[in-house]
């Protein structure tokens, strides 16, 4: 891939650590070399430094048959135990894990004691459900304390967990129960969303009624008390399993390999694939990396990732990681803007959260609903901020770090994908200068490189395409029941290195700058383009809070840049708009980067995990009925846009 090299991302110079941060971080610059010097060795001292192994692993990795590679071999764990079980034994168990916030303000404050005694009584209430180890178990709810714990008992039992985002429909379900032929399903009555009560038991039970023959037994928690219906014999209630259950479980170890989870990823560019996590590798690094990437000491900070369990950041950055570090963390139920737009800084402030872990969606949302509402809150608890799931445009760096992070904190712009399983790219605080937009650096431990098509090195300034040329500790195992898939969509393109699917680039100093999906790459008059540049080159307008770029097929050009875009709170579309964004892009990347048409939309479609689905866009952009959005949070999205679409193009 050649695209034109564009100037615009690397302008601003690089923000120095401040000295006291870097002081008292957890993160040296030492551990770069240290992990340069020896690569496994280091992940060697990882895993003993995080994780506490029943029996010591004797190889560290075996990839002696690539693609699958075996980490810590010999090693025998309890993911949920090193999660619970050793921080009570530390004597710290009076420590809160969760402090958890229900959207209509109701909360529950969790201990390590107690979670250690829920998580005791679930895996209990599985094994009489017939959970064995080498099972799996799908898990379909909201984010509820019991949520954490379903999890932590699979771990605990060995058996492996699917969990599938509570916004799904019975038909992504019932797929994906089918898919990792799940005995049990984990349910509840309904949760809280806007203010109102929503169901999710009505769709297990039409997911079952499609056909699930593995599933013999649906357990129900209790949340919101809607009325469900109830199947004799199949449907059992969380809160009477638990309570029939002996507190106490002792916890088997099991090898490093032992699958922990499945999970499908989010279907922005296709159908979604079953990837499958295992034990150790997966706990090391999920382990080592909240530690050094958010620069967090149980002590000290309190933690919340405003992810959903449904993705895999829930995973890594609620559950695993943070537990495994033994934190306190919020776990907060429902939307951001309700009662009002102020909701997550009421939390914020409530809770004197140390570290925030969100998303560039929401990052954008927040600066189109405007200032004002963080500005009613005291945010000066605040000390490290992190980013995750998109490219975050400089301008959403920008306003986060001054309107979130007063200017202070150090944001962390993580890239990784459900198939890394953890952190891969992201800067360190108080070792790394900062570069609003840019993931810049591969952790310690990890290498990464930018490639042309021949699998060659490209150089500084040229894009290419993101490869990790290295195996690491979290690496997804394969796509659950297809080995062949697993083989040609990672390994072929560029034998023996694994491809990302993501385009990216290294600026003067070495640092990555992430580019977008290759399949997003358009092609203008022979030059090539990055949704993501012209992306944020719209953001950087002070009108623009939203926007989507895609490649729509032009009869003289090949492909034309078609843009979608959202305005900030107060800004009204007027005669000018357009005009004026088309110049303005043409001012920051050039003019072969000016957009064909600039449409101003209300909404862009997204997945449920808040990721632009640009192929939608495209389908809208050449005139064609738009694919399949029933991974979409919002159809009428779509509609809306279809609608005014003829009018702008
Ligand atoms: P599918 O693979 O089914 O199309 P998906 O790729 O959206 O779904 P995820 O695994 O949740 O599913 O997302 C990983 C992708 O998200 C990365 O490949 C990358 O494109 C994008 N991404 C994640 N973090 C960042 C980041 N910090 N900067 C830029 N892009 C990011
Ligand atoms: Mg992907």
């Amino acid at each position: 891939m050649t695209t034109e090299p564009t100037t615009q991302q690397d302008s601003g110079a690089p923000i120095s650590p401040d000295p006291a941060f870097a002081a008292q971080a957890v993160a040296q610059a030492d551990l770069y070399e240290r992990a340069a010097a020896d690569r496994l060795g280091f992940w060697a001292e990882q895993a003993r430094e995080h994780v506490t192994w029943d029996t010591d692993f004797t190889d560290v990795l075996d990839w002696s048959n690539p693609p699958f590679a075996k980490w810590f071999v010999g090693g025998r764990l309890n993911v949920a135990v090193n999660c619970v079980d050793r921080h009570v034994a530390a004597g710290n168990g009076d420590r809160v894990a969760i402090h958890f916030e229900g959207e209509p303000g109701d909360t529950r404050t969790v201990t390590y004691a107690e979670l250690h005694e829920q998580v005791q009584r679930a895996a209990n209430a599985l094994t009489a459900l017939g959970v064995q180890a080498g099972d799996r178990v799908a898990i379909y709810l909201p984010m509820l304390v019991e949520s954490v714990v379903a999890m932590l008992a699979c771990a605990r039992l060995g058996a492996a967990h699917s969990v599938v985002f509570g916004g799904f429909s019975a038909d992504a379900l019932n797929s994906r129960i089918n898919d990792a032929e799940a005995k049990l399903v984990i349910t509840c009555d309904g949760s809280y969303r806007r203010g109102k009560p929503t169901t999710l038991k009505p769709a297990v039970d039409a997911a079952l009624a499609k056909g699930a023959p593995s599933v013999t037994n649906v357990l129900v928690v209790q949340r919101n008390g809607e009325a469900v219906d109830w199947v004799e014999g199949r449907d059992v209630w969380w809160h009477e399993a638990l309570e029939a259950a002996a507190p106490q479980h002792e916890a088997e170890s099991f090898d490093a390999e032992n699958p922990l989870f499945i999970l499908y990823t989010s279907g922005t560019t296709g159908k979604p694939k079953g990837i499958l996590h295992t034990s150790g590798g997966y706990l090391v690094q999920t382990a080592y990396t909240t530690k050094n990437v958010f620069d967090v000491e149980p002590e000290r900070d309190v933690y919340w990732c405003t992810a959903d369990i449904g993705w895999v950041t829930g995973h890594s950055y609620i559950v695993y990681g943070p537990l495994a570090n033994g934190l306190t963390q919020v776990v907060y139920e429902g939307t951001p803007d309700t009662p009002d737009k102020d909701r997550w800084w009421s939390i914020v402030e409530k809770y004197r959260v140390s570290v925030l872990y969100t998303a560039p969606t929401a990052i954008r949302t927040c600066m189109k609903w405007g200032e004002e509402f963080p500005a009613r809150h005291d945010l000066s608890s605040l000390r490290v901020l992190g980013s995750v799931g998109e490219n975050i445009n400089p301008e959403a760096w920008n306003w986060y770090r001054r309107v979130i992070g007063a200017g202070r904190t150090p944001i962390a712009d993580t890239w990784w994908q459900t198939e890394t399983g953890a952190q891969m790219i992201a800067p360190l605080p108080g070792v790394t200068a900062l570069k609003a937009g840019s993931a810049q650096v591969p952790l310690p431990g990890i290498v990464a490189e930018v490639v042309d098509d021949a699998g060659e090195p490209v150089p500084h300034g040229q894009p290419g395409y993101l490869v990790l040329t290295e195996p690491w500790p979290a690496m997804l195992r394969g796509i659950w029941g297809d080995e062949q898939r697993f083989k040609d969509t990672y390994w072929a393109r560029f034998p023996g290195r694994y491809f990302a699917g993501d385009g990216a680039k290294r600026d003067d100093d070495g640092d990555i700058w992430l580019l977008g999906r290759v399949d997003d790459v358009m092609n203008v008059s022979g030059h090539r383009l990055s949704t993501a540049e012209i992306e944020s080159a719209l953001v950087s307008h002070p009108d623009v809070a939203e926007a989507a770029v895609v490649g729509a097929t032009d009869e003289t050009t090949g492909q034309a840049v078609v843009a979608f875009v959202i305005l900030r709170g107060g800004h009204e579309q007027g005669p000018g708009t357009v005009a004026d964004l088309r110049n303005h892009v043409a001012g920051q990347i050039g003019p072969i980067a000016k957009p064909r048409s600039i449409m101003v939309v209300a909404e862009l479609p997204k997945t449920r995990s808040g990721k632009i689905m640009r192929r939608l866009l495209r389908d809208v952009a050449e005139h064609r009925q738009p694919g399949d959005v029933t991974t979409l949070t919002d159809s009428s999205v779509m509609d809306a846009i279809t609608a005014g679409m003829g009018a702008a193009l």
